[in-house]
């Protein structure tokens, strides 16, 4: 028989695969006898068992989980549903890689209306039995019966307006006793039945229902944008309930054992005293800072325990953790450990640390730092001095780093519509939800008027590496009039304030930004990185100053120049319509003429930007519609120029119509059709070459030239030939001995297919991944963005194939194309310059077929740096694998 549930004592930190982040650590924290409540695991496997079986916990899955409540009874000598020692669980999900408040939690369960009085009665705290039951209610309604919480929460508004108080805590034990009749009496209104009073229908509902959370559409988001796949499934942790909201001797919290914001070596956390967990992430009252427990005599040797706990943890996962307590009567429980997350500056600040203490080497300190993570200290900060001069209208906590300037928005719905419209906008929101998760992603910056640094937006927002600040308590909010008032001044909707999420400060008005640098502890990672690292990272760079800044972060080489962009700059374009609407090949060759310095000079800047590092140049790509004039002046301007009346124009531009452009006359076909294209563009680049070398002769200039969208070999070689002949009599001409190479892009499958035969003619190829993503699919990569959230929403796909290489389709394209080229071939050079050679999961996939390099747009030059690293030292046996999300 298949085992789908395990017991804590049955676990440790290796199962997490099989048990979750949570259940794996839960089992090991066990273990090593700290403080956890009792409990037991009902494993990943049984959640995609759960989908492959229509979405039902089979037979065999229900009789484990009641057995492991059988165990769970005898250790903790309580029963379910009993009326002399009632035992209550609270079930959790728990998935491989954290998702922090994407799926669904209940506590309390176990209670109905007889177990809530022996409670009351045994522990002489009526108030606080009651408060139980009835969030257990309203938990229940919520996550299992999908009964939505504002209808509960009204319900508790009306008591409080009725009784003339304004806190929870005003409310006395009658209170919670009448709300929790009015739950019951909502939920049997919203479900039509009586709300479930046996303990083992109300524990399997509530694991389905947590099954079931995996699915929702936030946790689908999530998963999306950190790459973690569908089917995984998550865990489901059942565990004996401990209270910290019996008074003011118990509480709850969240703690980080180093700062997760900083990266400083020193608790940082938070707690409230008489609440449940769930009170402290929800960002509904406003936690106290974790030092205010060390004098509050009650609770200080809970704190000194915690704090040797904590440094217990980190030395046992070496690693920075997240943990959530609770303390029952002054006693204190682990309720979860797990790495924290945490911003980039403090990720690259704990590993430099952790490194320097002695406690991990450098392999491990590069397998720590999640690639993706880097690209918030890539992205410009406020300006110095404007920042200087700036006064802030109001400070809050600083939740996320990064600075964003934008107009207010009070919804995520308008955050979304907005950012439709092309406006940069700011979300401020009294607290988030995960349901704001969307809004939050269209927002440039967060703001919150409630919630400290572990509420929802702040885990939430540094995860997306989105500038967040949030606590900002003087605000006075009027959602429902989308403005608010902070210092005295009313903000509206649509007017602009910037964030400063590294310092918490809100300033009225934009700011400018300026952009990063690599510095410190970041040159210190890359430069163990780039130790461990086997393939190069190039980048795509269509001019001097874009390759000056590739260069500065590390970049290795060109991997894409597109020259196409070029052409696109004022004073060449008009020069290439010429070119486009010229009737004769002498016409052409005139046009082109006055073109070719103008390209020379690009690439002589480019090759100097460069300092003799390999610079891959791509001929011409785009169909010739796209460089068209199409406003009327433009097409009299071209008319004059060309001596033709602007109905001829107008007739050129017709014939040039394609009606599936992706896939007619660019690429290589423009050549065999325009031979002198590809004639002025070879000049350029070896022109520009010779002179370059010439005056840096340390250096080793040697272009690269690519040909695009090849299908067939003959149409390769047809402009091969015609480059090689070119390029060698500019050489001769010279009298340089310049060398040089003529390679191709794989974007086409019929390239892939036929790989050994054009690797025979081929100095390199180059994997142009977006096309052949579009033509492996064949999905528009200009449309399918319109369709494609229905895709995610029915799991069809679990992400962008465009953004993350599909290594199963397309993935077996390359594969195959690197396996028939490199015995045609064995000296042909490899490399991918689609988007996803700045996709980490992409890169590790590049390097595992053993590409020579990837090649990314600059700013993503570090990640793919630090991406390859990481997929180095994953490929040994020994590696330090690390599970990023
Ligand atoms: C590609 O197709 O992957 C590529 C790099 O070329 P482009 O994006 O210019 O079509
Ligand atoms: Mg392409």
């Amino acid at each position: 028989m298949h085992k789908w549930v395990y017991m804590f004592t049955e676990g440790d930190a290796t199962m997490r695969n099989l048990l979750g982040g949570k259940g794996a650590n839960l089992s090991e924290m066990v273990n090593i006898g700290l403080p956890v409540p009792q409990g037991f695991v009902v494993t990943t496997e049984a959640c995609t068992q759960y989908y492959s079986d229509g979405e039902v916990i089979n037979e065999e899955i229900q009789e484990q989980i009641m057995e492991a409540i059988g165990k769970l009874e005898e250790v903790s000598g309580k029963k379910f549903g009993d009326k002399g020692d009632p035992l209550l669980v609270a079930i959790r999900s728990g998935s491989r890689a954290s998702m922090p408040g994407m799926m669904d939690t209940v506590l309390n369960l176990g209670l109905n209306d007889e177990v809530v009085e022996v409670l009351a009665e045994k522990s002489g705290n009526p108030r606080w039995a009651w408060d139980c039951y009835r969030r257990f209610i309203q938990m229940y309604s919520d996550v299992v019966m999908e009964v939505g919480k504002k209808y509960f929460e009204e319900l508790i508004d009306e008591v409080k307006e009725e009784k003339g108080v304004v806190a929870d805590e005003d409310l006395t034990a009658d209170d919670f006793k009448r709300l929790a009749q009015l739950f019951k009496a909502e939920y049997k209104g919203k479900v039509g039945e009586d709300f479930p009073a046996d303990p083992r229908v109300q524990l399997m509902g509530s694991v389905k229902a947590v099954f079931r959370s995996w699915n929702n559409r936030r946790a689908n988001i999530y998963r999306r944008d950190h790459d973690i796949p569908h089917h995984w499934g998550t865990a489901v942790n059942v565990q004996e309930m401990v209270f910290g909201n019996l008074g003011e001797s118990s509480g709850s919290g969240v703690a980080f054992s180093r700062n997760p914001s900083t990266g400083e070596d020193k608790l940082y956390g938070e707690y409230l005293t008489n609440c449940q967990g769930e009170d402290v992430v929800a960002g509904i009252r406003t936690p106290n800072k974790m030092e205010l427990m060390a004098e509050d005599p009650l609770l200080k040797d809970a704190f000194d325990e915690f704090n040797v706990i904590s440094k217990r943890l980190e030395n046992h996962y070496k690693d920075m953790q997240d943990m959530e307590f609770t303390i029952e009567n002054q006693k204190l429980f682990i309720l979860q450990t797990r790495s924290g997350k945490r911003t980039a500056q403090a990720a690259l600040k704990i590993a430099c640390d952790l490194v320097d203490e002695g406690m991990i080497d450098e392999e491990r300190a590069v397998s720590m730092i999640e690639p993706r993570n880097l690209d918030t200290l890539l992205h410009p900060q406020f300006d110095a001095v404007a920042l200087a001069a700036a006064t802030p209208i109001g400070r809050a906590l600083p939740a996320s780093p990064g600075a964003a300037s934008g107009k207010i928005v009070f919804t995520a719905e308008d955050a979304k519509e907005w950012e439709a419209k092309g406006e940069v906008v700011i979300l401020v929101r009294m607290e988030t939800s995960p349901e704001d998760i969307e809004g939050m992603k269209a927002a440039k910056g967060i703001l919150t008027v409630r919630g400290g640094m572990t509420s929802h937006a702040a885990v939430v927002a540094r995860g997306m590496g989105k500038c967040c600040v949030s606590g900002c308590t003087e605000i006075v909010m009027d959602e429902a009039g989308k403005k608010f008032t902070l210092g005295g001044v009313v903000y509206k909707e649509g007017d602009v304030i910037s964030l400063d999420g590294s310092t918490g400060n809100i300033y009225a008005g934009s700011m400018p930004t300026v952009e990063a640098e690599i510095t410190g502890e970041l040159a210190r990672i890359m430069e163990w990185a780039d130790k461990f690292r086997t393939m190069k990272v190039r980048t795509n760079a269509d001019s001097p100053e874009d390759a000056r800044k590739a260069r500065e972060l590390g970049a290795e080489g060109i991997g894409l120049c597109r020259t196409e962009h070029m052409f696109f700059e004022a004073d060449r374009i008009d020069a290439f319509r010429e070119m486009i609407c010229a009737d004769t090949e002498e016409e052409r060759k005139a046009a082109l003429d006055k073109i070719l310095p103008m390209q020379q000079a690009d690439f002589e800047g480019i090759y100097e930007a460069l300092e003799g590092e390999p610079v891959t140049i791509r001929f011409l790509d785009p169909p010739l519609h796209e460089f068209v004039p199409t406003e009327e002046a433009d097409i009299k301007k071209l008319a004059e120029a060309q001596g033709k009346t602007a109905d001829q124009i107008k007739a050129i531009i017709d014939s040039l119509h394609e009606f599936n452009p992706m896939l007619g006359h660019r690429g290589c076909r423009l050549v065999v059709t325009y031979p002198e294209i590809a004639v002025m563009q070879t000049r350029a680049v070896i022109r520009a070459a010779i002179k370059v070398q010439a005056d840096r002769p340390e250096w080793k200039v040697v272009p690269e030239i690519m040909i695009p969208l090849t299908g067939e070999v003959k149409e390769f070689v047809f402009v091969k030939n015609i480059v090689v002949e070119t390029a060698d009599a500019e050489i001769k001409a010279a009298g340089s001995s310049l060398e040089y190479m003529v390679g191709t892009m794989i974007e086409i499958p019929r390239a892939c297919l036929t790989a050994d035969v054009i690797a025979k003619e081929a100095d390199f190829f180059s994997f142009g991944t977006n096309d052949l993503t579009q033509m492996t699919y064949g999905l528009s990569r200009d449309d399918a963005g319109k369709f494609m959230e229905a895709y995610y929403d029915t799991n069809i796909y679990d992400n962008d194939p465009f953004v993350k290489l599909d290594q199963v389709g397309v993935g077996k394209l390359i594969e195959m194309t690197v396996s028939l080229a490199k015995p045609a071939n064995p000296g042909i050079k490899i490399g991918i310059c689609g988007e996803h050679g700045g996709d980490p999961s992409s890169v590790e996939f590049c390097n595992g077929l053993g590409f020579d390099y990837v090649s990314c747009s600059p700013f993503r030059v570090p990640i793919a740096r630090l991406a390859a690293a990481q997929a180095a030292i994953n490929s040994k046996e020994d590696g330090n694998k690390i599970i990023h999300g």
